[in-house]
């Protein structure tokens, strides 16, 4: 079975007066009213312990959108146990059956509940409607359709063989199960990092962020209709170190698929470092973790591009995209004209509720988040070696608000310009427009991270040299564009450093890890 390489899912517009945005409101309204009482699916069974954690909008804090069943010690095991007693049938399903699985859960997607899973990270996430269809709908169902497609061409790749011998590469599962944990921010990765090992015939348990169970559920619902069998994907929710506690140390823990923190990555990976003797086998570790992602302008650069890339690339999705533009060099010589132009720019950036199509700034995700951010930039405001140019207000009355922020930092290593803020603060720093050799070492050296990094530039040399001095500074390296926004099959995904193990998640490279190849020698 070998399924061709698909087109991207077109993105839906949701334009005033448009069907689809009356069906995409409708959505959010009825699961406004209706309260979600969300299990968690352990084996053949939906578990509801009545230990509940209730769900809010991010930028409606008092609404209850419903609650979830969280599990402990006991329930993590059990889902341990149902993976491991559904692997073998799993396993030995055809691919084709695998695959079909799930190319209907991407065509579940497209249409029957894209409206669902838009609506759910549009409140539970606080996800503005473009960024939940691009994130939710479009990503995940690309990640799917792709994921087959790949693992079609892994599948076909064979040794050679000789007249009396023949050879062949078998690609089989991981000998054991597989741990997926999701973070808040896209619900395209809360499907992608439990579905790319099971297609390639793993059982997983996964723990989605608590922040993000409303539209992880759906997913899964999405999954489940489209035949996923019992016990091949288990969905859990409860406390992080406990759930850590109870798959890392379990004799046949095979992998673990991430995306989260820099500091829970080095944790977990310190935790099967600890237990690495009791494993049946070396587990596979993936992670995609944290950046400071930068865009180094070169005098040459058209300054409208850098103010659209700016202002984009730093604050859609206030800013919680790992792949953030939050720190930026800027050449001496566009200064004053990228400076005003972004000021114009932010300006025009309406703040409020997902409900409210018009607002491009919604809330950041919980407390927690608000008041570190409000740190940052609290921060600025009281250091002389730092200037609010835009923005910098904060309100969390109704909802986490914190306004579109721009700092500009005579200091190139000031706290904003190194340290991961994961929110909708840009700091810019200018720097003589000659010395680029200069700006190129401090994009290199003030930050552990490398996941993403963009260059604007006209001038050929000044690209290619950067490429080139640039070389280990991020996984995903723009060039005239914008640092976020990868699209599956376009743009593999992924960085190393401190930004994880940079095994591209929608590409080939990623499906590689979860995949364990015998070679088998026959002489006839
Ligand atoms: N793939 C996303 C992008 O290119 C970022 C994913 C993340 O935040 O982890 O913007």
């Amino acid at each position: 079975f070998f399924y061709p390489l698909p087109a991207n899912e077109p993105v839906l517009g949701y334009a005033p007066g448009s069907k689809e945005k009356e069906l995409l409101q409708k959505a959010i309204q009825e699961m406004k009213a209706h309260k979600a009482d969300i299990p968690m699916y352990i084996g053949s069974e939906e578990v509801k312990t009545g230990k509940t954690v209730s769900l809010h909008p991010p930028h409606e804090h008092h609404h209850v959108l419903g609650h979830f069943h969280t599990g402990n010690t006991a329930h993590f095991n059990k889902a341990i146990d149902a993976a491991l007693a559904a692997r073998k049938a799993w396993a030995e399903l055809s691919w084709a059956n695998r695959a079909n699985i799930f190319l209907k859960a991407a065509d579940l997607l497209a249409t029957k509940y894209r409206y669902q899973v838009n609506a759910a990270t549009m409140l539970g996430q606080s996800k503005n409607a473009y960024q939940a269809e691009i994130d939710s709908a479009c990503e995940l169902i690309d990640f799917l359709r792709f994921n087959v497609h790949y693992l079609g061409e892994i599948y076909r790749q064979q040794p050679i063989s000789s007249p009396g011998v023949h050879n062949r590469l078998e690609f089989r599962p991981l000998e054991g199960f597989v741990v997926a944990i999701t973070p808040f921010n896209f619900t395209a990765i809360a499907g992608n990092l439990p579905s790319a090992p099971a297609l390639c015939g793993n059982v997983v348990v996964w723990k989605p962020s608590d922040t993000q169970v409303l539209a992880a559920w759906w997913v899964m619902k999405v999954f489940k209709e489209a035949g996923l069998p019992d016990g091949v994907i288990n969905l859990v929710y409860g406390d992080g170190p406990e759930f850590g506690n109870a798959v890392f140390a379990h004799r046949d823990f095979a992998g673990v698929h991430f995306t989260g923190s820099t500091r829970t990555f080095n944790h977990i990976w310190k935790t099967i470092g600890e237990n690495v003797a009791g494993y049946r086998t070396y587990p596979r570790i993936v992670g995609e973790t944290g950046g400071k992602d930068f865009v180094l302008v070169h005098k040459s650069a058209h300054a409208d591009a850098v103010v659209t890339g700016l202002a984009r690339g730093a604050f859609e999705y206030q800013g919680q995209k790992c792949s953030a533009a939050s720190r930026a060099y800027i050449p001496s010589n566009l200064a004053p004209e990228i400076k005003a132009g972004l000021q114009k720019a932010l300006q025009s950036m309406k703040m409020g509720t997902v409900e409210d199509f018009g607002n491009f700034i919604n809330a950041v995700i919980d407390e927690r988040s608000f008041d570190k951010i409000a740190g940052y930039i609290d921060k600025a405001k009281n250091d002389p070696a730092a200037r609010i140019i835009a923005g910098g207000t904060y309100d969390k009355t109704a909802g986490y608000f914190i306004e579109p922020t721009v700092i500009e930092t005579s200091d190139p290593r000031f706290v904003t310009m190194c340290e991961e803020i994961f929110g909708p603060v840009l700091t810019l720093y200018v720097y003589e427009a000659d010395a680029f050799e200069q700006a190129m070492d401090l994009v290199d050296n003030t930050s552990p991270y490398a996941l993403t990094g963009a260059v604007f530039a006209q001038d050929r040399a000044a690209v290619e040299r950067a490429t080139h001095r640039l070389s280990h500074s991020a996984g995903n390296f723009y060039i005239n564009d914008k640092p976020t926004g990868a699209v599956v099959g376009q743009q593999p995904f992924g960085g190393a450093r401190a930004s994880g193990t940079n095994d591209k998640a929608g590409s080939a490279l990623n499906l590689y890890r979860w995949l364990s190849a015998r070679t088998i020698k026959e002489n006839y």
